[in-house]
């Protein structure tokens, strides 16, 4: 048996202790970090796609039709194939957790380190953020309210009518029923504004596009995820979720990504039946595209509102679920090129070309 240690508790070291069962030549022990935050539920919000299925059938809810909403315009996307689910945390841990337990995976408090020399190590804690990297931050309500407030046959993915004065910064609702949403105000930036200003957001959101002042917030979550590459870890251990790359890095999106790279990770191991392969779970020009769009992010924030409707309006749902959620296939990913305004990425690109240049002048003079 070979044995492999998954340090964290959270969804990627659940989700493969998850499948102990597909790794029949391994005994694997579930390792509960020291010194973790107390766990937060929240949802995960995904398109439906192979290899979810588990995982849309604990879903709370699922919507065929979603929108993005700029002030000036809006596109209303649907999808049969790939709808939008929305999953909480609390449900897939718990079903995960069950399944691993019955599997023999043993759990295990870290109190001291791990000895075994012949033992693989994968970390799902995750890795340090770097000074000056684009985030999304974020604060969300769940929010109980008088019939008729939400309208539960549609999500709204992105509505920018909303203070865009301290950068990208867009609402997200999902409604649950006629008077059950989560509503949520996000950003794009390095900072983190404070709480009230996330907080304000929703309530001037509520009031205005729903006009509702009187609510109850039943739950409340509250996140910051990295937006671009982040080093993985070094060292014997091998990063493994949000630390092994899975992060999408222009969405933030990690859900749907973390269960491709264990399913290519339990691959590995049946044809080597030993270590098992941990990689990104990102193509390589997918990485590079969200790069080139993360910097126009960063230097034109202001134009943010204009790409992702531009998105929207260019794409079919279909297309829309399959690009974001790492699927897109050439002929999708030049119509994505196509559909962005040029001069922009043109002049982020020779920006940041012009900015290496300068940097490497000064470094040797
Ligand atoms: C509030 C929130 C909402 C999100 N919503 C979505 C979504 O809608 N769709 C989507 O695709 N993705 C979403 N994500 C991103 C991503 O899916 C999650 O972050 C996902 O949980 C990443 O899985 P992971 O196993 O890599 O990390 P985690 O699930 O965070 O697990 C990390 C492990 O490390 C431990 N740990 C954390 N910090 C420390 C520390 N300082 N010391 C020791 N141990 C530590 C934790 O206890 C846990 O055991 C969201 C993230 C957050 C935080």
């Amino acid at each position: 048996m070979h044995a492999i240690y998954i340090i964290g508790d959270g969804c990627a070291g659940l989700s493969l202790a998850a499948r102990a069962g597909d790794l029949p030549d391994h005994q694997l022990t579930l390792v509960i970090p020291e010194g973790a935050p107390p766990s937060q539920e929240h949802i995960w919000g995904f398109w439906r796609l192979p290899g979810l299925d588990e995982a849309v059938s604990l879903a709370h809810q699922a919507w065929a039709t979603w929108r993005v909403v700029t002030e000036d315009t809006s596109a209303e996307l649907a999808s049969v194939n790939h709808p939008y689910h929305a999953l909480y945390r609390s449900q897939w841990e718990a079903y995960c957790r069950k399944r691993a337990e019955k599997a023999g995976v043993q759990f295990i408090e870290q109190r001291e380190a791990i000895v075994d020399p012949k033992a693989q190590i994968l970390d799902s804690r995750p890795s340090t953020i770097p000074n000056g990297q684009l985030m999304q931050h974020f604060i969300g309500w769940e929010i109980s309210a008088e019939g008729g407030t939400f309208d539960p046959s549609i999500a709204t993915l992105m509505d920018f009518r909303c203070d865009q004065s301290r950068g990208i910064h867009f609402i997200y609702v999902l409604p649950f029923s006629e008077s059950e949403a989560l509503v949520e105000s996000t950003m794009f930036s390095c900072k983190r504004e404070p709480d009230d200003f996330f907080e304000t957001a929703i309530s001037t959101y509520l009031q205005e596009h729903h006009g509702q002042h009187d609510y109850t917030v039943t739950r409340v979550e509250k996140g910051a995820i990295p937006m671009g590459h982040l080093r993985r870890s070094s060292g014997p251990a091998v990063g493994l979720g949000g630390n092994g790359g899975a992060i999408k890095p222009s969405s933030g999106y990690a859900f749907a990504f973390i269960k491709k790279q264990i399913a290519t990770a339990i691959k590995s191991a049946k044809k080597r039946t030993h270590r098992i392969k941990i990689r990104p779970p990102h193509k390589s020009i997918d990485l590079w595209m969200d790069d080139v769009f993360v910097n126009v992010m960063k230097d034109w924030p202001d134009a943010a509102p204009n790409l992702f409707i531009r998105m929207a309006r260019g794409l079919d749902g279909d297309e829309f679920a399959l690009f974001l959620s790492g699927e897109a296939t050439w002929p999708l990913r030049l119509k994505v090129i196509f559909i962005m305004p040029k001069w922009i990425f043109i002049r982020s690109f020779t920006r940041r070309i012009f900015g290496r240049y300068t940097a490497r002048l000064k470094s040797s003079a």
